[in-house]
């Protein structure tokens, strides 16, 4: 439970961040490995210190330490959560024939080992320490929308939770802007191409053709195509 505890709170941390698919991972060592996409460092101990510049961007000559925020990596979590997973079970009737039984002598080294680790990061003097710059944009719909600009960054786009619009980012001169950005296809009926502002699509979205009328549904689906040969 407290590797289980550590790793939500970095959940916390990111949560803006993050998609509602992994807000809902519970596997510790899997929540590490997608929180990695968006901070390469989230494994790694990290120790903040804070001093006032005297000339500006340049490093402060006096600094003061605030503490380490010491991490779990996904690895050793995965190693060790699934070890101590395996004790609270019964062994199963093939662990049972192939003599793999609980063995209260070995376990008690590995248990002590974890619970080395897990005192190590709860001694921190920090805990799920996130840096990020937001930026504010006001959408059409009048919706003001913060994002972090690591994740604009990363996707180029963001979705308007409000009116589900997608715009697209880019940045010059340390400005952000942002555009409108479009869907187009051709109407399956009279092969008009039809073009509307980009928003989320769901599984059976329904658009009219603007030419004929026509009523298009989006669908999910698995479908076999020819792969392309290059
Ligand atoms: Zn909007
Ligand atoms: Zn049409």
């Amino acid at each position: 439970m407290a590797i289980e505890c550590l790793a939500y709170e970095l959940l916390q941390a990111y949560q803006d961040e993050v998609d509602d698919e992994t807000m809902e991972t519970w596997q510790p060592g899997r929540l590490i490995k997608e929180l990695k996409e968006i901070d390469s460092l989230i494994e790694s101990d990290r120790s903040i210190s804070v001093g006032i510049e005297d000339i500006s961007g340049q490093a402060a000559k006096v600094m003061h330490h605030l503490g380490t925020d010491a991490r779990l990596t996904a690895s050793w979590i995965n190693k060790h959560w699934n070890t101590l997973g395996s004790y609270l079970h019964e062994p199963t009737i093939r662990q049972h024939k192939e003599g793999k039984l609980f063995i209260a002598s070995d376990a008690r080294p590995k248990i002590i080992e974890i619970s080395k680790e897990i005192e190590r990061i709860l001694n921190s003097s920090l805990f799920a320490t996130n840096f990020k710059v937001n930026i504010s944009m006001k959408c059409p719909c009048g919706f003001q929308i913060q994002r972090t600009e690591r994740l604009l960054r990363r996707d180029g786009k963001f979705t308007c939770a409000n009116c589900k619009g997608v715009f697209g980012v880019e940045e010059s001169d340390g400005v952000w802007k942002f555009f409108r950005m479009y869907h187009d296809f051709n109407c399956p009926k009279c092969d008009a191409k039809n073009k509307f502002p980009a928003e989320e699509l769901q599984d059976q979205s329904r658009f009219s053709c603007k030419s004929c009328g026509a009523e298009v549904v989006v669908s999910r689906d698995w479908c076999v195509r020819l792969k392309e040969i290059p």
